[in-house]
């Protein structure tokens, strides 16, 4: 029977590798209270953590779609330049304009959860 186990430990890596295979990248919002938090949730693959305090947007947090594993902070504050706009609806969340990252030189746009390359 021992032929069984080894099968099975076979199948769940070949499972595994599946879900590490590339593929789109497709981000979802969350909304939090807390900055730390904001910024901690924002660390992984498709989550735009927003950080929101006094019913107001203040940051966005994400990280940077072109695979250099840089955190992504946008500021959402109108009094602060620049900034950004993060509305979201069923499909996932737009920031509005596009993002030009200063460190990795990444250009794109988020419209409803896809990453959109300048
Ligand atoms: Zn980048």
């Amino acid at each position: 029977m021992k032929w069984i186990t080894h099968a099975l430990i076979a199948i769940g890596r070949w499972l595994r590798s599946l879900g590490r295979a590339p593929r789109e990248r497709r981000f979802r919002l969350q909304v939090f209270e807390e900055r730390a938090r904001a910024v901690a949730s924002g660390r992984s693959n498709e989550v735009v953590a927003l950080f929101r305090s006094g019913g107001t947007n203040k940051w966005c947090f994400f990280v940077c779609p072109c695979g250099c594993g840089q955190q992504v902070a946008l500021n959402l504050m109108t009094s602060h330049h620049p900034s950004w706009r993060v509305v979201s609806d069923e499909q996932g969340p737009s920031i509005f304009p596009s993002v030009d990252s200063t460190t990795c030189g990444a250009h794109f746009l988020v419209r409803d959860g896809h990453v959109i390359w300048c």
